[in-house]
């Protein structure tokens, strides 16, 4: 078993409008923008990250808004819903705020005997909001109190046709069992970054999703360093898995395969971070370009990048 995940460095998801995207993130949900910059592969197209003041591994959930791009149909082989950890007692402030803020989709659930706040985002995106014990900071310039604001992910909820395969995978990752409600399988990173629990839901005979505006396209686990990240890329080679050579992001090196449910999963490093092109007081407020489309910037501020507000 592996011991050099500590649970998520950050969800990737697609989405439509840029500007709704980022209002959403930033200013209903009180997340810093950490980085503006494109999508690598298609840099027509923005890349950007939301997170706590400097985007650290298991806060930071990025988005590709592809303009007028179709919702996605949720279902099989995805990212269910994406959970956010707030402080204890804070659901009702939470509740209060994303209705007069008018998000749609609010409403109560239980799993795992704790209450959850669901909602969704700006394309249908699933999320929950739970109360926990977190000793994560949160960002404190985005409007919403400290007392109240979110900490980062408490977990992923992946939807799978058989868990199985899936939860061998994740022990193998060094998760462990923590607890079951029905179909839904509890995993847990002993000691990790705060991030660090996988419900794996067993939902037979259910379509299978199809990615658009509001799916989540991948979830990326930390590993501290390229070092770790090559020892767990050895790990799962060695074991069958099909996995990407190690690519750089620019704000961090991945690794990509597909697990056995049909989720994209993504290794990734806490190095260098965030604040390697920018400070740390500035994060985010620059367009920010891969050095192999720097030459493009013109054309994709005229033409491309819709303007997004602060
Ligand atoms: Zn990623």
């Amino acid at each position: 078993m592996l011991d050099q995940i500590n649970g998520l460095h950050h969800v990737t998801s697609l989405a439509s409008g840029a500007r709704a995207n980022n209002a959403f993130f930033t200013r209903t949900l009180g997340l810093r923008r950490v980085k503006k910059t494109v999508n690598f592969d298609a840099p027509e197209v923005y890349h950007l990250y939301y997170g706590d003041e400097v985007g650290t591994p298991g806060s930071v959930i990025t988005y590709f808004p592809f303009p007028n791009a179709a919702r996605g149909r949720p279902g099989l082989g995805e990212v269910g819903t994406t959970v956010y950890s707030v402080p204890k007692g804070t659901l009702k402030y939470w509740q209060e705020r994303l209705e007069s803020l008018g998000v749609e989709g609010l409403g109560h659930g239980t799993t795992f005997g704790q209450d959850r706040l669901h909602f969704a985002g700006p394309d249908g995106d699933a999320f929950a909001l739970v109360e926990v014990e977190d000793g994560r900071a949160p960002w404190s310039g985005g409007g919403v109190p400290d007392d109240e604001a979110i900490r980062g992910f408490h977990s992923a909820h992946l939807r799978v046709s058989d868990g199985g395969a899936t939860e061998e995978l994740l022990r193998f990752m060094g998760y462990e069992e923590d607890d079951r409600d029905g179909d839904t399988v509890r995993l847990r990173i002993p000691d990790g970054n705060g991030a660090d629990v996988i419900d794996v839901e067993t939902l037979k005979g259910a379509n299978y999703a199809r990615q658009g505006a509001g799916s989540v396209h991948h979830i990326a686990f930390s590993v501290n360093n390229r070092a770790k990240q090559l020892e767990v890329r050895k790990a799962l080679s060695d074991t069958g898995y099909q996995v990407t050579p190690v690519i750089d992001r620019d704000y961090f090196w991945a690794i990509y395969f597909r697990s056995p449910g049909g989720v994209l999963f993504e290794v990734a490093t806490n190095e260098p971070g965030f604040d390697r092109d920018e400070d740390t007081a500035h994060l985010g407020e620059a367009l920010k370009l891969p050095q192999q489309h720097a030459y493009l910037r013109d054309v994709l501020e005229q033409k491309y990048l819709e303007p997004i507000e602060d």
